[in-house]
């Protein structure tokens, strides 16, 4: 594994490049509310990236049959942290499913269109960075998912 100064904005934009298609074929709105300077953190840029399109795959998927779908992606840095936002204006998620949404093969999806490994690597992944993946349900509706990491130059 190597561990480089990653731009959190270039893996976002990776991964927006990556479902551009789809993207535009559903007609979602993508927001970026990005602070004004670079946000980087220390990671595996590969593998970063690997947690963002899983993340935003998702939230495509359940955003499915959403009138006027919406993507809203968010990099700050406070208090020595990065937080990184991934959020939909879909369905959200059952309050009974919160807490097992990170457990290998747990999916609601019909066989074919998901395993359930997504999220369960993808905290594995954050993990492994010294950081945290958090999912929740927005007020205004949809899911929000939301990772902590050290900003480059504070980790431990
Ligand atoms: P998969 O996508 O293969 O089902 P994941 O680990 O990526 O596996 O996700 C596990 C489950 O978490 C999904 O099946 C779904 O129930 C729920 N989930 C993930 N992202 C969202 C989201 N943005 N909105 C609603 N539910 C979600
Ligand atoms: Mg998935």
């Amino acid at each position: 594994e190597t561990l480089t100064a990653v731009s959190v904005a270039a893996c976002f934009d990776y991964a927006l490049r990556l479902y551009q298609a789809r993207l535009n074929a559903a007609n979602v709105h993508v927001e970026r509310h990005f602070a004004e300077q670079e946000v980087w953190v220390r990671a595996d840029l590969v593998r970063l990236e690997q947690v963002l399109v899983n993340l935003i795959g998702n939230a495509l998927q359940a955003m499915g049959e959403t009138p006027d779908p919406q993507l809203t992606l968010s990099v700050e840095r406070r208090d020595g942290e990065v937080l990184i936002g991934v959020a939909d204006n879909g369905p959200g998620i059952a309050e009974a499913h919160l807490e097992r949404l990170f457990e290998p093969f747990f999916t609601t999806k019909s066989p074919g269109s998901g395993l359930g490994l997504g999220l369960s690597i993808s905290s594995r992944i954050i993990d492994d960075l010294g950081g945290r993946l958090a999912a929740a349900n927005r007020p205004e509706g949809g899911a929000l998912f939301t990772i902590r990491l050290p900003a480059d130059g504070e980790s431990s």
